[in-house]
């Protein structure tokens, strides 16, 4: 290889982390696809009218140790203080064991969403203990598998509550304690549906009789602690319903909302061992009644058989969920907090409830201490019975107690003027009390052991919780390692394999990129610390921004949104609210038939009415259809919303004449830029007639899927819709869509390194390279298989349909069969039936090696050649290896009766021999599981039953 220059490194030598084929297996791609080079096949797929003129470009690309470096000088410029601001984030202990083998370990942050349930069974365990473990906690029966943060939690309960209420009210009532995020975002999510928001005390000021439901905090977020048994029961004598918002640490102490008749629990499982973080990512929970079960929104995790009768996980109920449902869905999320989820169900795990409880109880005893030695000061301490939460009368002294309580190195919360709130948490010290005394001008020695409570007698809990045998399995380090391995090990993530999922980028997630994550200056930051403690997090997302503007063209960005379909609704606001400041009342929204379907399901939370755009016979939009329904639609035409490149992978010709009509009647156009993988420094969304769209930054930029979140869906807008983006609910501006002013801002370093690592050039190479990729495969599958859509030349964009819909007519293979049966060869299926029934979407990425894209298609291949036994009466139409899969290790023992040998289920092409990849059970029976709906950890008798 030849010396370069010192300083300097090409970078396609840089970037050898994140571009997977070799120069040289480039070189033998380049003669499979029949293209001189990447230019070459660049220009015969990305149309010239939409190409960006000149190169991205901020500068040199940084190495790892550089981009490191950066990050660390960038981290040190936020100061790690106490925060005791409450608000819903707290301190909290994230066990190493689970630091190490959950969040910081690929096996389970690589993973996708459980999509597939053989080759997801460990994830969808941890998950069914998160449901099992909310849904004790809270008293509810039935629990789901995450949502995205508080506040939309309380806003989807909001909405959920208006399906099931029979009362016809259109008021609903808000907890005047509620944390002051939680009443923005519901304020914002009910607008547009016509909900008129009360916020008022519980105790005085709720008129059951003018609302179909009210949400109450619990404990509130000035510490109240109330039982809402009264007002829930009012409620439901008009048939109406109750929402108790609680935190889940104060229900291992505290009478739960079960108890208290709740319709509907939901809260943050945060302080369950994930780290503040700047806002997030951490897990909200939904959990309700089983008379409401059908109309909760989010995933659930259920319990089915396979096909050997042995007890499976899988989804259940998706039939409700948006891929579905469309603008009927339960609602619009996709992308939630799997993996934070995950994490909360192992602290619980690993505390048990006795564990739990205990912390629970520290807490509060710390709580009292503090509170006592405020009042034999002589300050007013309010309230009377308290859980972790107090708020301190300090007169005309607040800034003054909190400048010293800064100098203390501790954050405390301004309440009105003369109010100063306090919120201890696990990991508060005897020395942090004494620190918070002496910021009160206090001297006095944390001392007090007498072990008083100030919970009110009448609300403490009685019942039980974590019964169940996961919650009392031996906790020696050794048990709790081992458990995490054995449930990794069950799911194939991408430290296995490629997982070509269409329309969701699969790409590597770098270790170095990962590994500020875990920094504590990122990590331990409170959303509300004062600006002048998170200068780090301000260069850091301003930088980003910056170069996220650069790579769309567009104006600004708001980081607000925490997934790609919280972007979309954040930018359909955006729209609705600019066409409201200029006085005109649009409500019409095209949507192309072959839309994701978060789109009409976003749409129709913020107010549009969708109308569908057909798609012509080569899968682009029907133009003439699309300008028909615009003129109709006519002056009341808000927006559209496409997604480009198309879902059906190529780079339409027409984006541009679809803008422009959209322009023409006054409409604003939205791209969904899930697909931006294929234009990073080709095309800017933002030159070819977008006027907003939201980022998928756990798809284009390195964050991981994290078995089905943490994401992050920021927007960009042009300058003309900068007005009206989302503002921020802390500080009390209208229009907050998220929990915190940044969404998930402890995640935003993964990207801002990836950026960082890869520079203009890089990220270029990776978008061509993933068009190769994909190119690549299109052509090793020719003949074998028919790619379903194509550009002019032939080509496909990032991504591939295969139409696998006639081995139905010819052999009765479905497309379910195929992608069971790669599973055999060690691979995660491609998207299965979306954008169009009965087809497989291949997303490669840049990511892959040939040799990695070679396995692939030979297991394609070989499924194509048993296909063709089939169909030429070689191999049995029902007991073959395509029907029987995925094979399990069961079937190399025992009776084998069928018409092919063990050697061909178990080790067809593609798997490796030594490091085979066994899906832990045979198919998984999705009828069975929604027939016979479990949603928490069956009894242990039920796993003596199956392994025998
Ligand atoms: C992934 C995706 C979305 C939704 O993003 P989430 O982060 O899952 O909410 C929207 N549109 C398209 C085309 C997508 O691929």
């Amino acid at each position: 290889m030849p010396f370069t220059p010192t300083g300097y490194l090409p970078y396609d030598f840089a970037n050898r982390r994140h571009i997977g084929p070799s120069p040289s297996e480039m070189a033998d791609m380049f003669t499979a696809v029949g293209v001189k080079d990447l230019d070459d096949l660049i220009d015969q797929t990305v149309p010239e009218n939409i190409r960006q003129a000149e190169p991205l470009d901020w500068g040199r690309a940084r190495s790892e140790r550089e981009a490191l470096h950066q990050m660390r000088v960038t981290a040190a410029k936020n100061k790690v203080l106490r925060s005791l601001l409450g608000q819903g984030y707290h301190g909290t202990v994230t066990p190493p064991v689970i630091q190490r083998n959950i969040l910081e370990n690929p096996a389970w942050y690589t993973a996708y969403t459980p999509y597939q349930p053989e080759i997801s069974q460990g994830r969808l365990e941890a998950l069914l203990n998160f449901q099992t473990m909310v849904s004790d906690l809270t008293g509810l029966e039935i629990a789901n598998a995450s949502l995205l943060d508080e506040a939309t939690a309380c806003a989807e309960a909001m909405v959920m509550g208006h399906r099931v209420a029979k009362s016809k009210a259109k008021g609903f009532f808000v907890d005047e304690n509620s944390h002051p995020q939680n009443i923005a975002v519901m304020k914002t999510r009910a607008a547009p549906l016509g909900i008129e928001i009360i916020v008022g005390d519980p105790e005085a000021d709720l008129v059951p009789e003018d609302v179909f439901g009210a949400i109450f905090q619990y404990p509130g977020t000035y510490g109240y602690v109330r039982d809402f048994t009264d007002q829930i029961a009012a409620l439901h004598a008009v048939k109406a319903v109750g929402i108790v918002s609680a935190d889940p640490l104060a229900l291992t102490v505290l009478k739960e909302p079960g108890a208290m008749g709740a319709d509907i629990a939901v809260g943050s499982t945060q302080r369950f061992g994930v780290p503040v973080g700047m806002g997030g990512p951490h897990a909200a929970y939904l959990a309700t009644a089983d008379r409401h079960k059908r109309a909760m929104p989010g995933r659930i995790v259920g319990v089915s058989v396979d096909a050997r009768g042995n007890k499976a996980y899988r989804l259940s109920l998706q039939t409700r969920e948006q891929h579905i449902r469309r603008e009927k869905a339960t609602s619009n999320v996709c992308t939630a907090q799997a993996l934070l989820a995950v994490m909360a169900s192992f602290y619980a795990v690993f505390h048990g409830p006795e564990g739990l409880k205990a912390i629970a109880q520290r807490i509060h005893r710390k709580t009292v201490r503090m509170a006592k030695g405020l009042e034999a000061a002589g300050f007013e301490v309010t309230p009377k019975h308290f859980f972790d939460t107090i708020t301190v009368n300090v007169g005309p002294l607040q800034k003054t107690v909190m400048k010293s309580a800064v100098e203390e190195g501790i954050n405390l919360r301004p309440v009105g003027d003369d109010r100063i709130g306090i919120t201890l948490d696990e990991a508060t010290r005897p020395g942090t009390v004494e620190s918070i005394w002496r910021a009160f001008g206090i001297a006095r020695k944390d001392d007090d052991f007498t072990p008083e409570y100030r919970l009110p007698d009448a609300i403490l809990r009685t019942s039980d919780y974590l019964t169940h045998p996961v919650f009392h399995m031996n906790r020696a380090e050794t048990e709790m390692m081992r458990y995490m391995r054995r449930l990794a090990d069950r799911d194939l993530a991408l430290d296995r394999a490629m997982i070509p999922l269409g329309s969701c980028t699969m790409k590597l997630n770098a270790a170095a990129e990962m590994m500020p994550v875990s920094w504590r200056e990122f990590s331990m930051i409170h959303p509300m610390a004062p600006a002048d403690q998170t200068e780090g997090y301000t260069i850091l997302i301003e930088d980003l921004k910056d170069k996220l503007c650069l790579i769309t063209g567009y104006d600004a960005m708001s980081m607000q949104p925490n997934s790609g379909a919280q972007g979309e609704y954040a930018g359909l606001l955006t729209i609705a609210a600019y066409h409201r400041s200029r006085g005109q009342e649009r409500n019409i929204c095209l949507i192309p038939i072959s839309a994701h379907g978060t789109n009409p399901a976003s749409a129709h939370m913020a107010g549009m009415d969708v109308v569908v755009v057909n798609s012509a016979e080569n899968g682009d939009i029907d133009v003439a259809d699309f300008r028909a329904k615009a003129e109709a639609a006519g002056d009341k035409l808000a927006a559209c919303m496409i997604t480009y490149p198309s879902t059906h992978g190529v780079f339409e010709e027409t984006v541009r004449e679809v803008c422009d009509i959209t322009h023409e009647f006054g409409g604003q156009v939205y791209i969904d830029g899930a697909n931006l993988n294929a234009m990073v420094g080709l095309s800017k969304l933002g030159e070819i007639g977008g006027d907003v769209s939201h980022l998928n930054l756990h798809k284009t930029f390195a964050i991981p899927h994290g078995g089905g979140g943490p994401g992050m869906g920021p927007i960009g807008v042009k300058a003309h819709l900068e007005p009206h983006l989302p503002g921020n609910g802390l500080i009390g501006e209208e229009g907050a869509v998220s929990s915190a002013p940044n969404g998930s801002g402890s995640i935003l370093p993964i990207s801002w390194a990836y950026v960082l690592m890869m520079g203009g050039a890089g990220l270029t190479q990776a978008t061509r390279v993933a068009i190769l990729n994909a190119n690549y495969i299109a052509a090793r599958l020719k003949g074998a298989y028919e790619v379903l859509f194509t550009g002019h030349a032939g080509r496909v964009a990032h991504e591939c349909i295969l139409d696998t819909r006639p081995f139905a007519e010819s052999a009765g293979i479905t497309v379910e069969d195929i992608a069971k049966r790669l599973m055999d060869s060690g691979f995660h299926a491609p998207t299965m039936s979306w954008p169009v029934a009965g087809t497989l979407m291949i997303e490669p990425t840049e990511s892959e090696t040939k040799a990695e894209l070679d396995r692939f298609c030979d297991a394609m291949l070989s499924i194509r050649a048993e296909i063709r036994d089939i169909e030429e009466g070689r191999m049995d139409a029902e007991n073959n290896p395509l029907k029987n899969a995925p094979h399990t290790v069961e079937d190399l023992v025992g009776d084998w009766d069928r018409p092919y040998s063990r050697e061909q289920g178990c080790f067809p092409a593609g798997s490796f021999r030594v490091d085979k990849y066994w899906s832990p059970v045979n198919r998984v029976d999705n009828v069975y599981g929604d027939r016979h709906l479990i949603c928490t950890c069956p009894p242990l008798t039920d796993y003596v039953d199956t392994t025998e």
